[in-house]
């Protein structure tokens, strides 16, 4: 091997180390900035040496070049489905049935069971062969499915190679890995909120995502898709010995493949049906969807004597969660307005429990979506919720439609101000461009004060709505004429306080024009186009005059952000806050460039965690913050964390550090120590 192949294997080896500390164990050995100072090395390697290239290698999970079908594959062993049950008796009668075929001296006593949660995903077989991952395929119809491979490798915890970690383990010859891709709830969420803001199409739950992102054939699509595996069962495996379902759950994991902690192994079907039940009721607490849980008899031996019924084995059941879903009467179709003015359509419901709680609202993702679904007020609705994931409408049942049901139409007029709606081009979504709306007022006021445009210190989210709902704000330029009185009039308002807002809210007229642009909040101006655009008309009556050719013509802004532009200026309400803002002496024009970057690096050699929402920070706002003083973030909580930021509502993370003795620091002491750490 020459000198260039032995760097690239030990390269790989440690990346692909390092990427199953951190997406399997959660708990990464090094920080992001050593880690993508390894893969820089790597890729750089590999394009002068491309002839070494190796598909274990960890460059390779961003995607391949797009396939115009998927291959069939046969599977070696046929993937079977499940008999279901519903209830206990069901599951009592599943053993009883077991107990008459069970083999000369084996009795019912002395079975074993091994339980696991139901993941609502897509079961796929991994093929390795000594070590390397060469197929990842679906299930199919059972004896059949797709050849995903390029897809599969994009899954950040699918071992490229196994073992994934040095144990000294060594890889079988050939195995099957059997397990479910599957959506985290919280990124399904988070992904489904970016859409709707951006006005594109939403999901309509965690699984159907999960298979839209595994089956797509440009798999650098799939690459952006925060997908995640876990693994249950080896389909065949030469060169090891297995013997039990529970030495099959060990094994993988031994190999480093991602194994659901929540599995019990137990000689009590009394144990296993507890175990359900305590799992049934937390299952909206689980970071997955979980349909059901899966009981399978441990010994393999077993499993093969008991066989095969039809194409269901007769030694495993899946036991299913009651569904999520119930149906009920759509009393209503309401629109939300927020903050960019986007209105949402929800269905106010007759109250229903699903699952043990009650649901009297459910999202309609957009108006195109209830044409398409043709969802009309006084019909029967199947409403479904899983997980945290938002109650939805799934469709209307159409047999027990009110004779005299209309379609449901779009708001000509905004349900708050009453002003005119707007699409722009042939988006789906609905707008109210109103700057003056008072729905979209305190989220305006939220992100106009915020970090990343007029960065207006103590001002939170919570004095925004104080003062709106005091009538004190009616658009977000009167930020500027608050008067110190007003202020002292209202509950919480001491002095300090008082003085400490104004001081801020002064200081903000300062900031650079490209921010205060941000600040307003126009659709599909963040801050990137901010900057684009006043480098390009560097006063407010430059850009305000700009013509729709004349914003194309900036390169990195299309028709899209330049018809938004165009449309928010042309409104006589928003010129009229413009001059508000003249009048209160905001900077309404760039500066000349500034000479090099001041910001104190005060956070030097510091590692911060964030969880849990900030008072008045995004979690970005609160990494840039820690970023611009020379900190460093990382995602999960590690002896090398200095600092755990903490906010409400946080996850795992919070235990841990607690576990490992970290500091944690609010918004606010995160702010101070900004200020006051050592200067570097
Ligand atoms: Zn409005």
């Amino acid at each position: 091997m020459s000198d260039i192949e032995t760097r690239l294997t030990k390269l790989r080896d440690e990346i692909n180390y390092h990427l199953y500390r951190y997406h399997t164990l959660d708990d990464p050995v090094i920080s992001d900035a050593e880690y993508d100072h390894l893969l820089n090395e790597l890729r750089t390697l590999e394009e002068e040496h491309p002839e070494y290239i190796t598909p274990d290698s960890p460059t390779q999970r961003i995607g391949a070049e797009p396939l115009s079908i998927f291959e069939k594959v046969n599977h070696p062993i046929p993937m079977t489905s499940l008999g279901n049950a519903f209830d206990d008796a069901d599951m009592r009668s599943w053993l009883a049935r077991i107990g008459r075929i069970l083999p000369d001296g084996v009795t019912v006593a002395d079975l074993e069971f091994v339980v696991e949660p139901k993941i609502d995903g897509l079961a796929i077989a991994l093929t390795y062969e000594n070590g390397l991952l060469v197929r990842g395929a679906t299930r199919g119809n059972g004896t059949v499915g797709e050849n995903v491979t390029p897809n599969i490798r994009t899954i950040k915890n699918i071992p490229l190679r196994i073992p994934a970690k040095s144990n000294g383990l060594e890889p079988p010859q050939r195995i099957e890995v059997r397990g479910e891709v599957y959506m985290p709830i919280a990124e399904f969420n988070a992904f489904n909120k970016a859409q709707l803001e951006k006005g594109d199409r939403v999901y309509a739950n965690p699984r159907n995502f999960a298979a839209g992102s595994l089956r797509q054939l440009d798999s650098k699509i799939t690459a952006q898709r925060p997908l995640a595996f876990f693994s249950y069962a080896i389909g065949y495996v030469e060169g090891a010995d297995i013997q039990t379902q529970q030495q099959a759950l060990d094994y993988l994991n031994e190999l480093g493949f991602p194994v659901n902690p929540d599995i019990l192994h137990t000689g009590d079907m009394e144990s296993v049906l507890d175990f359900i039940h305590t799992w049934m009721e937390r299952r909206n607490q689980l970071p997955y969807d979980a349909d059901g849980a899966v009981v399978k008899i441990d010994s393999f031996d077993l499993q093969e004597q008991l066989g095969v019924v039809g194409n269901a084995p007769r030694w495993a059941i899946a036991y299913k969660f009651p569904a999520q879903e119930a149906t009920t009467k759509l009393l209503a179709v309401k629109g939300n307005v927020g903050r960019t003015g986007q209105i949402t359509p929800y269905a106010e419901l007759e109250p229903v429990n699903i699952g043990g709680v009650t649901v009297s609202q459910a999202t309609l993702h957009n108006y195109d979506d209830v044409a398409k679904k043709d969802i009309r007020e006084g019909d029967t609705v199947v409403v479904k919720r899983a997980g945290d994931v938002i109650p939805q409408v799934v469709k209307p049942i159409l047999d027990l439609r009110p004779a005299d049901s209309v379609p449901v139409q779009p708001p000509e007029r905004c349900p708050v101000c009453d002003e005119p709606t707007s699409r722009q081009g042939d988006d789906v979504a609905l707008f109210c461009i109103n700057a003056a709306c008072p729905a979209q007022l305190v989220r305006q006021i939220e992100y106009f004060v915020s970090r990343a445009a007029m960065d207006i210190e103590g001002f939170g989210i919570k004095i925004g709505e104080q003062l709106a709902v005091e009538g004190l704000l009616h658009d977000i330029a009167d930020i500027y004429f608050l008067e110190r009185d007003q202020l002292l009039g209202l509950e919480g308002f001491a002095e300090k306080k008082a003085d400490n807002l104004l001081t801020g809210i002064e200081q903000s007229k300062q900031q650079p024009f490209d921010r205060f642009i941000t600040g307003l909040g126009i659709r599909y101006v963040g801050s990137t186009v901010s900057e684009l655009i006043t480098a390009a008309f560097p006063s407010i009556d430059q850009l305000s005059q700009a013509s729709q050719a004349d914003l194309e013509s900036i390169e990195g802004v299309g028709p899209r952000i330049a018809e938004s532009i165009v449309a928010w200026f042309s409104r006589p309400a928003n010129q009229a806050l413009i001059e508000k803002f003249r009048q209160a002496g905001v900077t309404l024009a760039s500066a000349k460039p500034a000479g090099g970057d001041d910001t104190p690096q005060s956070l030097t050699g510091l590692t911060f965690v964030i969880t849990g929402t900030l008072p008045t920070w995004s979690r970005n706002d609160a990494k840039e913050f820690i970023e611009q003083h020379g900190g460093k973030v990382t995602g999960s909580v590690s002896k090398k964390t200095d600092y755990l930021v903490l906010g409400e509502n946080p996850g795992s993370k919070a235990n841990k550090a607690e576990s490992l003795n970290i500091p944690t620091l609010d918004e606010e002491s995160l702010r101070k120590l900004g200020r006051t750490a050592k200067s570097a």
